[in-house]
């Protein structure tokens, strides 16, 4: 299983794609991709059980390809058969959180009671549609920012994850967070790489921060990296390490 994730000025989907072809080593069932396009502001998703190939070439029928913000994903069902609507992105209730995931949401059910009691609807059998729809939950009811309801729902979760969540309504920003999976940031000039090792992005920037377990950033197209630790909400000086070519 693997994430790939690009904010910044290029085409995310061939930046993408090819990302998560190099993530292939680390094995999956399924694989999917979201776009999003500032421009026409549409938010375009395509996946399916299978190999990135089968993905390649059902996402280039069905979804216009455009967008220079992008998030991919292989997976390894934890929770719910490895079919297409269990693949991820998964999106929440309004249409406007976008997630990737890798790990496991111990605890899902208890959140997938509460949330259900309060109107959520989930389509797919995962762990994941919780965690999404938990953040979007914390959202309307706290009142606060993206990051610091992925900080807030991630407080409330018992498990193993890296993520990467956007909100289709603020596509300047993607919110990555770690406990127990890898996750690296590729940081160039006014974009940033988002992956589960440094190989989607080598190509690009040899710069990169190694998120630390317990560690999440809001990563912004123009104002860069911010990392904090989930817990305490304290500061975390990234050390951002020049990988050798
Ligand atoms: N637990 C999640 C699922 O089953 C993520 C699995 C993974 O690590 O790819 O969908």
């Amino acid at each position: 299983c693997g994430i790939v994730g690009y904010i910044g000025y290029r085409e995310a989907y061939p930046i993408v794609l090819k990302g998560l072809k190099r993530l292939e080593y680390r094995g999956y069932d399924s694989a999917g991709i979201a776009l999003f396009n500032d421009e026409d502001k549409e938010l375009k998703i395509s996946k399916t059980k299978g190999k990135v190939a089968d993905l390649q070439a059902r996402l280039e029928n069905e979804i216009d390809t455009s967008g220079t913000l992008g998030l991919g994903h292989t997976r390894w069902a934890t929770h719910g058969v490895p079919n297409d609507v269990n693949s991820h992105p998964h999106v929440s209730n309004s249409g406007n959180l976008v997630i990737i995931h890798n790990g496991i949401i111990e605890n899902y059910e208890t959140l997938k009671k509460e949330l259900t009691s309060r109107g959520y609807t989930f389509t797919s059998d995962t762990d994941t549609e919780v965690l999404v729809n938990l953040i979007e939950d914390v959202i309307k009811k706290e009142k606060v920012k993206l990051g610091k309801a992925v900080q807030i729902a991630l407080n409330q979760t018992v498990g193993a994850y890296a993520i990467a969540v956007f909100d289709k309504n603020k596509p300047n920003e993607i919110v990555v967070a770690r406990l127990g999976s890898p996750l690296a940031i590729g940081v160039g000039k006014e974009e940033y790489f988002i992956a589960s090792d440094a190989s989607p992005f080598i190509e690009f920037t040899n710069n990169a921060i190694y998120l630390e377990d317990g560690e999440m950033a809001v990563v912004r197209r123009e104002k860069g990296v911010k990392v904090r630790k989930i817990k305490d909400d304290s500061l975390v000086d990234p050390y951002i390490q020049e990988l050798q070519l």
